[in-house]
């Protein structure tokens, strides 16, 4: 059987980004670039003033005690035209500095006179001047390709001019529940039925990653309602499936996959929870098909499926981040498979990240997620770890309030 390591680099060698597209800069805030972008001006575009006070030329009013105030300069209303020597003009933050001038004294250091200032206090040359083109130069590349865009980004490029960038889009994945179990939530569950909370989990992570999510509803566990209710995922991006894909007799999703000319990369891997988990395409779509226990599909949407939408959304590290945790309870020494356990994440002023391993692993339980922040992968065979030993865990998020 593939071990995890094997099957992700199988999933990554299979997907490759989605062809960019043109955005309003307001809408791509979470994509990534698909090329450096470089700004149109230079940022401050003329020499400016970094406070409210008083603008003069510094070399021209050496030795005077007083000077004459003749005009003002405010942002957005200029002085009109250049300042005389030994005088000097009001000047607010962000007001051009007229031609003439290359100092800034501010309010609080001079005495106001009727129309002249006094200075308080020493000065230098050039103080609380931003010089035109200090934070960028017209044409300077801001931003690389590959970049994921947040705010500061966004901030910066508008600065800069750019009103449409290249990126990659949110991936679109649909996602097919199975099970002739399910009924859809808002429902009352029948004897023997439950709610399709997978659908909901999924729906809600594969957000929390930016992808799009395209719910194809419950399909039973027929082929011909598996095939009928494919059909229309057959556009998306990433074809996710739940349920389905173990060794029973109602399984039944790669047959109707296999319909629409499934190519089967692997099926099972050597993880607990989730070893059903199969990896093929159709055509150029990936498909996973995600074991129905909710914890093993949470954990497999989390190994496989978010390393895909990253990957075709052009994130250059697809994989999550790891990050050093100590342990709060001892772990037990792996098995036969690589164990992927959840737990929760805080942070301790002195010992920094703490993870607390879930005290419910079962695979059928959607609570084993409750307040997960990351998961603990325990290799194969692996010793037990003591209570207190570093980790490295795969971060979903971090937890806040840290200090
Ligand atoms: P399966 O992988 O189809 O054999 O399902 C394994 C277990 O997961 C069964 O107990 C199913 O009832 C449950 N299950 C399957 N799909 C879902 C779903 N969409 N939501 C919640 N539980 C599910
Ligand atoms: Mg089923």
């Amino acid at each position: 059987m593939l071990t995890y390591a094997e099957a992700i680099k199988l999933v990554l060698t299979h997907i490759s980004p989605l062809p960019p597209v043109e955005k309003h800069l307001d809408t791509a805030c979470g994509l990534v670039l698909a090329e450096d972008v470089h700004a149109r001006w230079a940022q401050p575009p003329a020499d400016n003033s970094a406070m409210d006070g008083f603008a003069f030329n510094f070399a021209a009013c050496a030795g005077l005690e007083t000077l004459p105030v003749v005009g003002q300069s405010y942002a957005g209303h200029p002085f009109d035209g250049p300042v005389p020597e030994g005088v000097a003009i009001r000047i607010m933050t962000g007001a051009p500095l007229p031609e003439g001038v290359d100092t800034v004294v501010p309010l609080e250091d001079v005495v106001e006179g009727p129309a002249t200032i006094q200075l308080s206090r020493p000065c230098h040359p050039a103080q609380h001047v931003r010089v035109a083109g200090e934070e960028f130069a017209q044409g300077e590349k801001l931003i690389s390709a590959g970049t994921c865009l947040h705010a500061g980004e966004i901030g910066l490029l508008a600065a800069a001019g750019i009103v449409q960038v290249r990126v990659y889009p949110a991936p679109r994945v649909a996602v097919l529940s199975t099970g002739d179990e399910l009924v859809e939530l808002g429902q009352p569950p029948k004897a023997g039925q439950i709610v399709n909370s997978n659908l909901h989990l999924l729906s809600a992570r594969l957000r929390e990653a930016g992808a799009e999510v395209i719910p194809l509803g419950i399909a039973k566990d027929n082929a011909g309602d598996l095939e009928q209710r494919l059909t229309s995922g057959l556009q998306a991006d990433l074809l996710l499936t739940s349920g389905g894909v173990s060794m029973g007799d109602r399984d039944h999703v790669q047959e109707a996959l296999e319909g629409f000319g499934f190519e089967r990369i692997f099926w099972k891997v050597a993880i607990k929870p989730g070893k059903p988990v199969l990896f093929g395409k159709i055509g150029r779509l990936p498909v996973l098909g995600l074991p129905g226990n909710p914890a093993a599909s949470a954990a497999t949407c989390e190994i496989f499926a978010l390393p895909a939408v990253r990957k075709l959304g052009g994130q250059p590290q697809p994989l999550a981040p790891t990050l050093s945790a100590r342990l709060a309870t001892g772990i037990e020494a792996g098995g036969s498979r690589q164990v992927f356990l959840w737990g929760r994440l805080h942070f301790d002023a002195s010992a920094g990240y703490i993870f607390t391993p879930s005290d419910r692993q079962s695979s059928g339980q959607m609570r084993a997620m409750l307040h997960s922040g990351a998961l603990l992968p325990l290799a194969a065979q692996a010793a037990a770890i003591e209570v207190g030993a570093q980790v490295q865990v795969l971060l979903m998020r971090l937890p806040g309030g840290a200090v």
